[in-house]
């Protein structure tokens, strides 16, 4: 569709709870947490630039850990809300190798034909979200937090317009905590959560182009 709105979309963390599947993995490599509760709490989360090669890719080659993830409560409903209004964009850390096991699951809650197009194993989502014209892009890491950031610098520095600067809306979560400079949201779906958000912009962008239309 030609919209005038395009939004990026992470996967694990945003769309899918994924933690559960990150703690087989730690009980998997003899790693001392056992419970989600001992792994939150722990100083794991404090070095994402640590706990994400070792961990993070781990978990992604690892097809049973991923598939049986649930989705977050209601969020195939909002993304299908989001789809019908904007262009969808999937940005995934998550490697080629699972493409087709990511695109089973997400078949299987119903939102993967919600998505304009994919893109797997970004290891700059920022600049991939520049590139691809993305107004927002959801994100729960601290690292694609930080590269978001980075490039929001680097932009300005430019003086590239700020319609070309794609934002980040940040998921809350235990693990991004320092991130402070963003819009935090709990969740993607549900009220108060990043897709209300979008949702309310899109009717905002589509009531202003109305009111143009009717002037001319
Ligand atoms: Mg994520």
């Amino acid at each position: 569709m030609n919209s005038p709105l395009r939004i990026g979309i992470d996967c694990d963390g945003v769309l899918s709870d994924t933690m559960p599947a990150w703690v087989r993995f730690f009980n998997r490599a003899d790693h001392p947490h056992d419970n989600i509760n001992a792994l939150i709490n722990s100083d794991k989360w404090e070095s994402p630039e640590v706990i994400c090669p070792n961990c993070f890719q781990g978990i992604l080659n690892d097809y049973d850990a991923t598939l049986d993830c649930d989705v977050f409560p209601d969020t195939s409903r909002y993304v299908q809300s989001l789809a019908a209004l904007a262009d969808l964009v999937f940005i995934s850390h998550r490697l080629p190798s699972v493409e087709q096991a990511t695109h089973d699951w997400l078949a299987l809650h119903q939102i993967d034909t919600c998505f304009d197009k994919f893109l797997f194993g970004h290891q700059n989502k920022a600049v991939a979200a520049f590139f691809e014209c993305l107004s927002y892009h959801i994100d729960d890491s601290p690292n694609v937090a930080k590269d978001f950031h980075e490039l929001d610098i680097h932009l300005r520095t430019k003086k590239v317009p700020e319609d070309r600067i794609p934002k980040l809306l940040l998921i809350d979560r235990p693990y991004n905590q320092h991130s402070s400079c963003y819009i935090r949201f709990p969740n993607l779906a549900g009220p108060g959560g990043a897709a209300e958000f979008l949702l309310a912009t899109l009717a905002e962008a589509a009531a202003s182009a109305t009111n143009i239309a009717d002037a001319a």
